[in-house]
Parts: C-alpha cells; sequence; structure tokens
C-alpha cells in the first residue's frame, strides 16, 4: 500500500517556495508552535472536536462516526472553521498519495521545475516523501522540502538521496530554541550542518521578530557552524510580519527595523554567507 499524507492544500505554482516556478504541496500537522506561523492551520491534526460544523454557513462538514468530513464541492473557502478552531487545526484535509498529488499537479507538469513540499512539517511522513520524490524524479522535476529541521536524515539515507534539497528553518539559537519555536531543539544546527556537509543544504531561513529571541546570536551561530562547511546556504533573514498569524502570542510580536535588519546582514556578511532579506 502507498504511503499517505494528510495535505492541507496543493499549490499547481509558484515563485516563491524555492528555485523556479514549483508546485507546493502543504501537509498538516507540525511538532513545533511558532507564534509567528503564517499557517497556524496547519500546525496540528483535527480532533473532531465538532466545534468548527456549526460555524460552517455552508453546511460543508459533517461529524460522521468519530470524525469531521468536508464536503469540498459545498465549501466556499470563507476559512470561518479555521477561525472556530482553537486547536490550530483544519477539518480542510484530506489524505493524499504521491500518486494522487502528481495527478493533481498534472496541469502544470508541462511548466513547473520541481516539487516543494511545506506545511505543517513534512518529514513527519517520510515514506510518503521518498514516495513523492521518486515520481518528481521519474518526471525530471527537483524536488525540495521546506523543513523545520527536527528530521534526522542521517537515520534515513534513501530520504537524503531523494531530496535535492532542504531550505531548513533556524528559528533561534539553541538555548534559546523553545521561546521561538515552542519546544526545545538544541540539535538543528547539527542538522543543518550534516545537510550542508552534503551539498543539500540550499538555504537557512530565521524569521525576525526583537524581544522573541536574541537574532543577532542567533544568526551568528548558525554563520560560524555552517561557513566552514562543504556547502554553506543562503542566509534568508525574513522580517516578521502579522500577516495570518494568530493567538496572544502573536498579537505581542513586533515588526523589526531597517537598522536590525541591516546589522544580521552585516553578521552574514562577516563569515562570507551569502543572504537576502526579505
Ligand atoms: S471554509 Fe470552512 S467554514 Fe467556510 S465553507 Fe469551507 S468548510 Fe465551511
Ligand atoms: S478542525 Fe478544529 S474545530 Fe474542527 S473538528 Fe477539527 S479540531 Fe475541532
Amino acid at each position: 500500500m502507498r504511503a499517505r499524507a494528510p495535505i492541507n492544500r496543493i499549490l499547481q505554482s509558484s515563485i516563491v517556495d524555492g528555485p523556479g516556478n514549483r508546485a507546493v504541496v502543504f501537509v498538516q500537522g507540525c511538532g513545533f508552535n511558532c507564534p509567528y506561523c503564517h499557517n497556524p492551520e496547519t500546525i496540528s491534526l483535527c480532533n473532531a472536536c465538532g466545534l468548527c460544523v456549526p460555524a460552517c454557513p455552508a453546511g460543508a462538514l459533517f461529524a460522521e462516526g468519530g470524525r469531521v468530513l468536508w464536503d469540498r464541492e459545498r465549501c466556499t473557502l470563507c476559512d470561518a472553521c479555521l477561525r472556530r478552531c482553537p486547536w490550530n487545526a483544519s477539518p480542510r484535509v484530506w489524505y493524499t498519495d504521491a500518486a494522487q498529488v502528481m495527478d493533481a499537479i498534472a496541469p502544470a507538469l508541462g511548466y513547473i521545475r520541481g516539487i516543494t513540499v511545506s506545511g505543517g512539517e513534512c518529514t513527519l511522513y517520510p515514506d510518503f516523501l521518498r514516495e513523492l520524490g521518486a515520481e518528481a524524479h521519474a518526471r525530471d522535476l527537483g524536488f525540495l522540502l521546506d523543513s523545520n529541521g527536527s528530521y534526522d536524515f542521517a537515520a534515513d539515507p534513501a530520504l537524503l538521496r531523494t531530496v535535492d534539497g532542504v531550505m531548513l528553518d533556524i528559528k533561534a539559537s539553541p538555548a534559546e530554541y523553545a521561546a521561538a519555536a515552542g519546544r526545545e531543539a538544541a540539535y538543528i544546527l547539527d542538522r543543518a550542518v550534516f545537510l550542508a556537509e552534503r551539498g543539500k543544504l540550499p538555504e537557512i531561513r530565521t524569521v525576525v521578530s526583537p524581544g522573541l529571541f536574541d537574532a543577532a546570536a542567533a544568526v551568528e551561530e548558525a554563520c560560524r557552524r555552517l561557513a566552514e562547511t562543504a556547502s554553506p546556504p543562503r542566509y534568508r533573514l525574513i522580517r516578521y510580519r502579522p500577516n495570518g498569524v494568530r493567538g496572544e502570542a502573536a498579537a505581542r510580536l513586533r515588526e523589526p527595523d531597517e537598522a536590525l535588519m541591516r546589522s544580521l546582514a552585516a553578521i552574514c556578511d562577516s563569515f562570507g554567507i551569502e543572504r537576502i532579506i526579505t
């Protein structure tokens, strides 16, 4: 039986999820809980509490057999269910295998350069990723992952071979990870170094919000660890913006000023790390 993963949405084409025009698959579920998450409805799997069912104005949700079912045809994508869900989940999720993903993006195959799997956290579903990567390569498409860096690729050489690269988030310096990601993860830079030594880390990313964590310390430590690797990544320094975020923790976040972003860029420059500010 083919591996399946819970899918939140599939874009046939995007120019902001890796190089060139790419199909993007967003999986549901993530082990982290970052206050600045721009896709907060992908953090949790639905627990079938049923709260969103009466909130749906289109009658597109049904509680049945201990599950909440979604009628895609009736859904108007109004997002009332997402606003009602207190768990950062979504009822608009379906389980899909790699062949079904390829069917969904078939109209775009003539002009996309690759597939990016994002989320949520895609590495929660390694069997699905191995099969989707094989499908991508069979069509000469690149295969990138957008990941929080929590997966141990050293223990999964088959997935490492399948993946062309990982665009990996550095949420904070190891000492401050819990503040920025909702979970301790002091090992993330080790995972990043492992990928960079094998030429599989095209990009790292840090979302910058003053006061949430010491951004200068995070960027400096990442640069110091990665600058000497066989294939240092590009560093994407991302200004926090309050688009799509939810919750009390997000309401307390601040946007960085230009001086802070320039100072972080200067740290990258001092280590010879290519960087971009977005
Ligand atoms: S987005 Fe959610 S609330 Fe709105 S119509 Fe679709 S299922 Fe119903
Ligand atoms: S999507 Fe959220 S509110 Fe709706 S049933 Fe699932 S957990 Fe409950």
